[in-house]
């Protein structure tokens, strides 16, 4: 990193953090309300240095605010804390859709047939560039009493995947043997997961997560957060090795109080 751009995100880190912003995350962002008060400050810093690197778009007539931003910053930053970071290097914008929407896809068979359509998507990662969310489907992280859903988190995880050139369910590692005990963990969980998966048997990680293992990783970074406790219960060794690379222990937060139960 350079080190007048080390320097700038110091004096960022470091503004007063305007009250206006501190408003929405105490309402808008569950997840900041059970983070340690060191973890807050911390966040704080990290929110006010991607909010001055990243570009927000509004699309399909979404007018962009604050709200919008903030809500957005803080959830992507959670997947920074604790850890030396380089905020989302390959990340410039995202875009944001007032709900679901359309996007074109073609898809090519093992024979060699090309599909093409569209579908319906609540967010998606670009490798280069470009990360784009429904700003409804944002709004319903955490609302799900038994579920785990947070489709910001899901798609920065695939961003952190990302950041060692292929999305393949590994993040970067500094450390070989860190990785290697890693893909060790997350092979073993994954196989397992499948086999639940194709028996219909899930236990607190999205089915989805069984189409690949960047998937996997995207769907059990959500869980991580959104329902510690569950993940720890029934996937200890994957809830142990996310606390490793998250540098972060959400089981041990208070529990998110949410439609009158425990999540
Ligand atoms: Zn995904």
């Amino acid at each position: 990193m350079l080190l007048i751009t080390a320097s700038r995100r110091k004096r960022l880190r470091r503004q007063p953090f305007p009250p206006d912003w501190e408003r929405i995350l105490d309402h808008g962002v569950p997840l900041y309300d059970l983070l340690p008060a060191a973890d807050r400050e911390e966040l704080k810093g990290h929110i006010q240095v991607f909010l001055a690197e990243k570009q927000f778009e509004g699309a399909g007539g979404l007018a962009m605010t604050d709200r919008i931003r903030v809500t957005i910053a803080a959830q992507a930053c959670l997947l920074l804390l604790h850890r030396e970071t380089d905020y989302y290097p390959g990340l410039s914008s995202i875009v944001v859709y007032p709900d679901e929407y359309l996007a074109p896809f073609e898809e090519m068979d093992e024979a060699g047939v090309v599909t093409t359509g569209t579908d319906r998507r609540s967010g998606e990662s670009w490798e280069q560039g470009t990360l784009v969310l429904s700003w409804q489907d944002v709004q319903m992280a955490g609302v799900d009493g038994e579920g785990a859903y947070n489709v910001v988190l899901h798609e920065f995880a695939h961003q952190l995947d990302a950041e060692d050139g292929i999305t393949d369910g590994t993040p970067f590692f500094p450390r070989r043997a860190a990785e290697k005990h890693w893909l060790r963990t997350l092979e073993a969980a994954y196989g397992r997961f499948k086999e639940e998966a194709g028996r219909g048997r899930t236990h607190v990680l999205d089915p989805y997560g069984a189409e690949s293992p960047a998937e996997f990783f995207a769907v059990a970074t959500e869980a991580f957060f959104e329902n510690p406790r569950g993940l720890k219960e029934h996937h200890l060794d994957l809830y142990e090795e996310l606390g490793r690379y998250y540098r972060q222990d959400p089981a041990s937060w208070p529990a998110i109080i949410s439609n009158g139960g425990e999540s």
